[in-house]
């Protein structure tokens, strides 16, 4: 182990497994760690890094904007933060923002919301979906809808029931208690990368409409072009109410944003929510290049390299499946995520795990020959650790 790998053991809380790897520098998706071995990236730092590590264009806008003002607080005015906001709205089709600094945030953000919108009408009551993933703050563990999260830290934030991705169920669980809000991600990230049904999720928007029920999408991991368009809802056609994005959206700074639809535009008022942090100036500026570069260009390539992704794997033997949209992708493998990924480790390929499944989220802007070489390798170790083939022998 290393000087630093053995600091990292003795101080920090144990609450990561970390991969055997220190990262000293990087460009775009090529990372090189400090023995000076090189890696291809296929994980952004699980989706932050949307254009890749120390991205220049992405450098020069952040360093323009921290020699002019690092902080101000939300007392006062700021340009990145209030042209950020109005470029949020624009091109989501909401109407006001409120920034914070993570995805559990931004969720916080529209957990209050809808507390506040629905305390007129008694209700209080959230839905979420079974397996989803919503952040580690008290309320948003609650949201989760996932036991293995829970426990150790009982009692749950009250106000969360977990439903199976049915509208029936939806029905059911409102004409018990009438439901405030429901909130889902459209393709379930940590849940193993789940792409909800197409059916569902007009079914449940309409239902939403129709009971005065607020529908928020968390967007936190599949935002800012992750699926193929900015955000995921806009593969579909469908509108929420709330959208909380992070992850992806400063490019690897800390910020997230619950972008609050007409409905909800005014529930909260001043002295309702704050953070200290929120919308950083220095965020809010690199959010503003990543945005900018978000094109209808560049999410054709993300699309692209799906299809790529799609063709280089299947048929692989030890794939069983790929399932995800864009460049969120799982891979369902015969040997077991956690050695592919491990292996990939050895041989300068970084992916990650959801669950039972190989998960892919490189950079947006990711050269297609080093997607090309890294899917490459995906594909032999896969290969290589399936032993299905030999057993049939
Ligand atoms: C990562 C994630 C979160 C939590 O974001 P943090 O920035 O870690 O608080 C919430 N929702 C989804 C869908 C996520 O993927």
């Amino acid at each position: 182990m290393s000087e630093i790998q053995t600091l990292a053991e003795k101080y920090l809380a144990n609450t990561y497994q970390h991969f055997p790897v220190s990262i000293v520098r990087g460009a775009g998706s090529h990372l090189w760690d400090d023995q000076g071995r090189e890696y291809l990236d296929l994980g952004s730092g699980i989706a932050v890094n949307s254009f890749g590590i120390a991205d220049p264009q992405w450098s020069a806008a952040i360093a323009d904007q921290l020699g002019k003002v690092q902080h101000t607080s939300n007392l006062y005015y700021s340009e990145p933060v209030a042209r950020l906001a109005q470029t949020l709205c624009e091109r989501s089709g909401m109407e006001k923002v409120f920034f914070s600094n993570s995805g559990a945030e931004a969720n916080e953000c529209a957990i209050k919301t809808a507390r506040k919108f629905g305390a007129e009408k008694g209700r209080f009551t959230i839905a979420t979906l079974h397996n989803s993933f919503h952040g580690r703050t008290l309320a948003t563990l609650a949201a989760t809808g996932q036991d293995i999260f829970h426990q150790d830290f009982l009692p749950l934030t009250p106000g969360f029931v977990a439903v199976d991705p049915e509208i029936s169920e939806v029905c059911v669980v409102h004409a018990q208690t009438p439901l405030a809000a429901v909130m889902i991600e459209i393709v379930q990230g940590e849940g193993g990368v789940n792409l909800l049904e197409l059916e569902f999720l007009q079914a449940l928007a309409d239902f939403c409409a129709e009971k005065d029920i607020l529908l928020i999408i968390d967007e936190v991991q599949t935002g800012n072009g992750r699926t193929g368009a900015l955000f995921a809802y806009q593969n579909f056609g469908i509108t929420p109410d709330i959208v909380t994005t992070a992850k992806g959206l400063a490019g690897g700074l800390p910020l997230g944003a619950t972008l609050l639809g007409k409905k909800v535009a005014h529930v909260l008022s001043a002295g309702d929510h704050g953070s200290t942090f929120g919308g950083n100036p220095v965020s809010c500026a690199g959010a503003l290049n990543i945005l900018q570069r978000i094109d209808d260009q560049l999410l054709a390539g993300v699309r692209e390299k799906e299809a790529l992704i799609r063709r280089e794997l299947t048929g692989v033997p030890g794939v069983r499946g790929i399932s995800g949209m864009g460049l969120m992708l799982g891979i369902e493998t015969i040997p077991p995520a956690a050695d592919v990924v491990a292996k990939c480790i050895q041989r300068g390929v970084l992916c990650l795990t959801a669950k039972n499944k190989v998960r892919l989220l490189p950079a947006l802007n990711i050269e297609t020959s080093d997607l090309l070489s890294a899917v490459r390798i995906l594909a032999e170790v896969i290969r290589e650790l399936d032993t299905t083939l030999d057993q049939a022998a």
